[in-house]
C-alpha cells in the first residue's frame, strides 16, 4: 500500500542523508540508486511522477543513431561515448524491466543505392561499438521483405529496407516501477511535493528544503546532508536558488508525438525515416496497436504548457507521407503527446537539435547543491549512478557498489513472456486483459486482478468493452500513489496516450472510483472530471481535431495502449 498521507508523515520534518528533487527518470534513478546504497533518501515531485518530460519519451532504448551519424561527421570522441554509454545501457535497462521492455527492428526505406550503402555502413559501425552489448546484426533487407513487412510503405523506387535493432519501453510505467522498487527498498517519496525553498547552513551550505504540499496546502521542511537537483527542463530554477549567480544551462527542445491506429500503416517493425525537412529523423513505431510518430523540435521556454500543434501534425505528416503508399490524414488521429528535452547547453548560439544528448553533473561549490542535467531516458541509470558517486564523496562516505545495474524493477521479478498465460489460467480473463495487464504491471498484475476477485463490482471494464478492468483504476490510486484523473489514465494506465476520446468516456468512471478511494465530495469528483475533459478537448482542439463530450457521440474504441 503506498498511500501519500503515510508518505506525507514519514517526510515533513524528519531528515535524511538525501533530498531528490524531481521525480522522472533521473529523480526517481537516483533516489534508487542511493537507497538500494544505504543511504537514507526522500524524492519530491512538483506534479506527479514522470509528469514532464519522462512520459512524452518516443520509448525508444537506443544508443541514438543520429547522434552516431553527428560524432562522425564531427570526429568527437565525446559524442562517440554518449552513443557508446547509451548502446550499452539499453540492455541493462531491458533486462531490468522485461515486463516493459522489448527489442525492436527498426527498418529505413530506400529509394537509392548510395544512400542504402552509406547507412549500412553507418549501422555496422553502430553493431560494431554495441559489441557485446549489440542486439542483433544490422541487414540488408531486399523490396519484397520489406512490403511483406510494412505494406503501406511507398513502392514507387523502393529498393529495399536497412534494419538494425534497438529497444522499446514503456516511459511512464519505467518510471512508476522505479519509485515503486525506490519505496520498497524503504525509501520516502511523495507527488504534488513542490520544493519553494532551500535551506542552508550558517556557512551558506544546503541543509534542507521547504516543500509545499500541493494537494493538502501545507507547507514543511525536511532536513538533509545533500541536495540533489534532478528537475530536469526546470533544473535552471533549483541552481539559481543554490546560488543566484550560476549560468544558465538548459535549452529546452520540445518534441511531439501522434498516434494511429496501427491499420492505417500496419507493421510490427520500427520505421526510421533518416532525413526529415528540417534535417533530423522521424520514427514511426507500433507502440500498444497504435503507430506512434514523432517527433519534432522546436525551442521552448520551462514555464509553458506544451501541446501537439496543427502545425506539428502538418510537419510530421509530411514527412510521414513521403514514405507511406496510402496517405495517414489529420483525421487518423487518436492520440498524441508533447514534452521538452532537458538540454546542457555551454553556449547561447547552438541550436537545439546540435546540442548532444549528453549528461552533466555540476556542484555547486557555495551551496554544495548536486544538479545533475540532460541526458536520455536510455542513460537515467547510469546518470544516476555517477550522481550518487558524486553525493557518496560529498558526504565523505566510500564510494560503495552501485546495485543497479541489474536489479529486477517492481513488476520484473519473476516475469516471463508467457506471464499472461497464468492470468488467463487463474483470474479468468481475456487474453487481451492478461496481455494488457501483464506488460503495464508485470507480475504485480495478480495483484490487481486479486482485488476484481475480492470485489466482483471492480472486474466490470473500465468503458464498455474495454481490456481494463475497473480494479486497475483502485490498484493504482493504493499502491501507486495516482491522486489525479490524469494520473490514472495518462501515466499509470496508458489510455489517454492510446486514445483521447476513450480518455474521455473512461473521465466519470475513473473520477468516481478515485473520489471514493480519496474521500472526494461528489461536487469535487463532478469539477475534477469536467476539468479532466475540458483539458483534453484543448489537446484535440490545439491538434485540429473535434471536441467530444464525457457522454460522447462517437463510439469509444476497444481497445488500450
Ligand atoms: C519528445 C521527446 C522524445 C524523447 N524520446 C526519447 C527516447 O525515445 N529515448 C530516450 O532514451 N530518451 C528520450 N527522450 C529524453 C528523455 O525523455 C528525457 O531525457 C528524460 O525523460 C528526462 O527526465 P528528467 O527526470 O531529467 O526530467 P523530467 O521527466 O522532466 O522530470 C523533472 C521533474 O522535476 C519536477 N520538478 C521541477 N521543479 C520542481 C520543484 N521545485 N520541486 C519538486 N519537483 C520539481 C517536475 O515536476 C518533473 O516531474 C525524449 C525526450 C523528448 C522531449
Amino acid at each position: 500500500m503506498l498511500a501519500r498521507s503515510e508518505q506525507l508523515k514519514k517526510i515533513a520534518g524528519q531528515t535524511f542523508d538525501v533530498v531528490v528533487i524531481g521525480g522522472g527518470a533521473t529523480g526517481s534513478g537516483c533516489a534508487l540508486d542511493a537507497q538500494l546504497r544505504g543511504l537514507s533518501v526522500v524524492m519530491l515531485d512538483a506534479g506527479d511522477f514522470a509528469g514532464a518530460t519522462s512520459s512524452a519519451a518516443t520509448k525508444i532504448v537506443h544508443g541514438g543513431v543520429r547522434y552516431l551519424e553527428e560524432a562522425i561527421k564531427d570526429v568527437d570522441p565525446k559524442e562517440y561515448h554518449v552513443v557508446v554509454r547509451a548502446l550499452h545501457e539499453r540492455v541493462r535497462m531491458m533486462e531490468n524491466a522485461p515486463h516493459l521492455t522489448r527489442k525492436l527492428d527498426f527498418l529505413v526505406p530506400s529509394y537509392s543505392w548510395l544512400n542504402a550503402a552509406y547507412l549500412d555502413i553507418g549501422l555496422k559501425i553502430y553493431d560494431w561499438l554495441a559489441g557485446s552489448a549489440r542486439i542483433a546484426p544490422s541487414k540488408f533487407l531486399g523490396r519484397e521483405e520489406t512490403l511483406k513487412r510494412m505494406p503501406n510503405v511507398k513502392k514507387e523506387g523502393l529498393l529495399g529496407a536497412v534494419s538494425y535493432y534497438d529497444g522499446q519501453f514503456d516511459d511512464s510505467r519505467y518510471n512508476t516501477a522505479t519509485v515503486l522498487s525506490f519505496v520498497k527498498a524503504g525509501g520516502a517519496a511523495l507527488n504534488y511535493a513542490r520544493v519553494t525553498a532551500l535551506l542552508r547552513d550558517a556557512s551558506g551550505k544546503l541543509n534542507g528544503v521547504t516543500v509545499k504540499d500541493q494537494i493538502g496546502g501545507s507547507t514543511f521542511d525536511v532536513h538533509t546532508k545533500v541536495v540533489v537537483n534532478a528537475t530536469g527542463p526546470f533544473a535552471d530554477a533549483i541552481r539559481k536558488q543554490a546560488n543566484p549567480s550560476v549560468p544558465t544551462r538548459m535549452r529546452l527542445s520540445k518534441g511531439s508525438h501522434i498516434l494511429f491506429p496501427i491499420e492505417k500503416f500496419p507493421t510490427d517493425d520500427a520505421m526510421l525515416i533518416p532525413k526529415t525537412d528540417d534535417g533530423r529523423v522521424l520514427f514511426a513505431v507500433p507502440w500498444g496497436g497504435r503507430l506512434l510518430v514523432g517527433t519534432t523540435e522546436q525551442e521552448v521556454t520551462p514555464d509553458e504548457e506544451y501541446y501537439v500543434t496543427k502545425e506539428d501534425v502538418a510537419f510530421m505528416l509530411k514527412q510521414l507521407n513521403h514514405y507511406a503508399e496510402t496517405p495517414l490524414t489529420p483525421e487518423d488521429i487518436v492520440a498524441g503527446f508533447a514534452g521538452a528535452r532537458p538540454l546542457v547547453s555551454s553556449g547561447e548560439n547552438e541550436s537545439t537539435k546540435s546540442l548532444a544528448r549528453d549528461d552533466v553533473i555540476e556542484i555547486d561549490k557555495t551551496s554544495g547543491l548536486i544538479s545533475i542535467m540532460g541526458g536520455k531516458w536510455t542513460t537515467h541509470r547510469a546518470m544516476a549512478e555517477d550522481t550518487i558517486t558524486a553525493v557518496q564523496k560529498a558526504l565523505d562516505k566510500p564510494i560503495t557498489d552501485c546495485a543497479t545495474k541489474t536489479f529486477k524493477l517492481y513488476g520484473g521479478e519473476g516475469f516471463t513472456e508467457n506471464f499472461w498465460e497464468s492470468l488467463v489460467r487463474d483470474y479468468s480473463v481475456s487474453t487481451e486483459t492478461a496481455h494488457l495487464l501483464a506488460r503495464k504491471f508485470g507480475t504485480a498484475a495478480k495483484d490487481v486482478l486479486m482485488l476484481a476477485k475480492t470485489d466482483a463490482s471492480l472486474a466490470q471494464p473500465l468503458i464498455p468493452g474495454h481490456p481494463y478492468p475497473q480494479a486497475a483504476v483502485v490498484y493504482v490510486v493504493r499502491e501507486e500513489m495516482a491522486m489525479t484523473i490524469e494520473d490514472v489514465l495518462a501515466r499509470r494506465l496508458g489510455v489517454q496516450f492510446y486514445s483521447w476520446r476513450d480518455a474521455i468516456h473512461a473521465a466519470p468512471v475513473v473520477a468516481a472510483l478515485l473520489g471514493k478511494e480519496l474521500g472526494w465530495t461528489d461536487e469535487q469528483t463532478r469539477a475534477a472530471t469536467t476539468a479532466y475533459v475540458e483539458k483534453i478537448n484543448r489537446w484535440l482542439e490545439h491538434a485540429g481535431l473535434a471536441r467530444e463530450t464525457a457522454s460522447g457521440s462517437s463510439a469509444a474504441t476497444s481497445s488500450a495502449n
